[in-house]
């Protein structure tokens, strides 16, 4: 067994830089985008040579039946754990006025989920969450022991239910291994008893971190956060999920230890072709597609995929088409869910209103007036709407523009994603973001600057 020691100590986390930020949003990015394109071929024929569709295609229908580029439940959960994460330390024992710890508000978040919100839920997350409401107690306990008591009476609770909803996890504690695993374990433990599930949100939640703060792909780098004997089983799983050919069947991926080789063997297979000019895109892009041929739970597969793919390559990695299709449950789109994910991460390195580093150091910032995530100060712009919210202004009818800098002319230019010109209002400058109007001009030292009407 190989087990990877804790890195060294490194620089410290540059919270406020775009590349670590664009990579935390790629958790939630990538992971809702595989699951988006998963969703047409969940338990049904997968795509590939000879089938319907070559390649996966975010179409819609499904269980859900969903919209194309609409994600499920994988990313719907997922989005009930990262607004609590996004204002609070998931780990807090200390309750709110109701008497609710962050983790209640998780447990509470799922229950609210089933009967508000669910457009299909797994059959283990089903049955917890049903029993769970005939419970008395705060939500988190409830959850647990109806958890518990269903492993207690058929020993299998073992699905990939956990696992699917962990990649923002990676990002509640960035610079603290211990506390990412405890938040595995305790998020998982509300709904999955089977050890198996809190290991395999350890290991994943563990890659997505790394891979958010060390840019590296290393599903083997949490290993050591588990007991001896798991770590071993678990050596073993992915040695196997790297091959060719695994021995493990990978369609029989709604046991969460399948899940994770069904995604790890689509990451750890696939490639960018060499001398790729965009080799984050083209892995991300080629690995997914992959989770989702492998067939069975193709949404969920491919959701736990893309979330380590996503905190390796950042948002900027997907193809526009997808980032722009992705939408879902409570009403949210791109902007929206990479906000919560900023959120997280930088929740986790700075006390909430603080601006102290991990380093000591106290840097001025600003925040983005739109999503409050946490930027470098600019005297300059102090209002400017931050590069992920610019990305996704649209024209006064809620259509997308792509702003950018005339080439030849200087100034400011922009276009619709087919290509086609923008409106005249959106030439001149006028643009919407969250349907709120901004102004948008070139930037004085290059790039495109967006701010709030009064600031403009
Ligand atoms: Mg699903």
């Amino acid at each position: 067994m190989t087990t990877t020691p804790p890195p060294p100590a490194r620089e410290p986390l540059d919270l406020l830089g775009f590349s670590l930020l664009d990579r935390a949003s790629g958790v939630l990015l990538a992971q809702a985008a595989g699951d988006a394109l998963g969703v047409p071929y969940e338990f049904a024929q997968p795509p590939g040579p000879g089938q319907q569709d070559a390649v996966a295609v975010m179409r819609g229908g499904g269980l859900g039946p969903y919209a194309p580029g609409e994600w499920s439940d994988d990313t719907q959960m997922s989005v009930c754990v990262a607004r609590v994460t996004a204002a609070h330390d998931v780990l807090s024992p200390v309750p709110d006025a109701f008497g609710a710890t962050p983790l209640d508000e998780v447990a509470a978040a799922f229950e609210a989920w089933r009967t508000g919100g669910a457009t299909d839920v797994g059959t283990q997350t089903a049955a917890v969450l049903r029993d769970a409401a005939a419970r008395r107690g705060p939500a988190a306990t409830r959850l647990r022991e109806a958890s518990a008591a269903l492993h207690a009476a058929t020993g299998r609770t073992a699905g990939n239910g956990a696992l699917m909803r962990t990649g923002v996890i990676g990002l509640v504690a960035l610079d603290d291994r211990d506390a990412t695993a405890r938040a595995a374990r305790a998020v998982a433990a509300l709904t999955h008893t089977d050890p198996l599930a809190a290991e395999s949100c350890v290991l994943w939640s563990e890659a997505v971190r790394v891979a958010v703060t060390e840019q590296r792909l290393d599903v083997r780098a949490g290993l050591d956060l588990l007991d001896p004997d798991a770590a071993a089983r678990w050596s073993a799983w992915i040695e196997d999920a790297e091959l060719a050919r695994p021995t493990a069947d990978l369609r029989q991926n709604g046991f969460t230890v399948t899940a994770l080789q069904a995604a790890w063997h689509a990451i750890a297979t696939t490639s960018a072709p060499e001398r790729s000019r965009f080799a984050g895109r083209d892995h991300l892009v080629a690995a997914l597609q992959a989770a989702v041929a492998t067939g069975g739970d193709t949404d969920t597969v491919a959701a736990i995929a893309g979330a380590l793919l996503g905190a390796r390559y950042g948002a900027r990695a997907l193809p526009d088409e997808w980032s722009v299709a992705v939408h879902g449950w409570p009403g949210i789109g791109r902007r929206v869910l990479t906000a919560l994910a900023r959120r997280t991460a930088q929740r986790g390195l700075v006390g909430s209103g603080a601006l102290v580093l991990p380093d000591g150091d106290a840097r001025p910032t600003q925040r983005c007036p739109v999503c409050g995530t946490l930027l470098r100060e600019n005297p300059r712009y102090p209002q400017h709407v931050c590069g992920w919210c610019a990305a996704d202004v649209t024209d006064e009818a809620g259509r997308a523009v792509v702003l950018s800098n005339a080439s030849l002319t200087g100034g400011f230019t922009a276009h619709r994603p087919d290509g086609s010109p923008a409106s005249p209002d959106v030439l001149a400058g006028r643009v919407w973001v969250a349907g709120v109007e901004h102004r948008a001009r070139e930037a004085r030292f290059g790039g495109i600057v967006v701010q709030p009407l009064d600031h403009a």
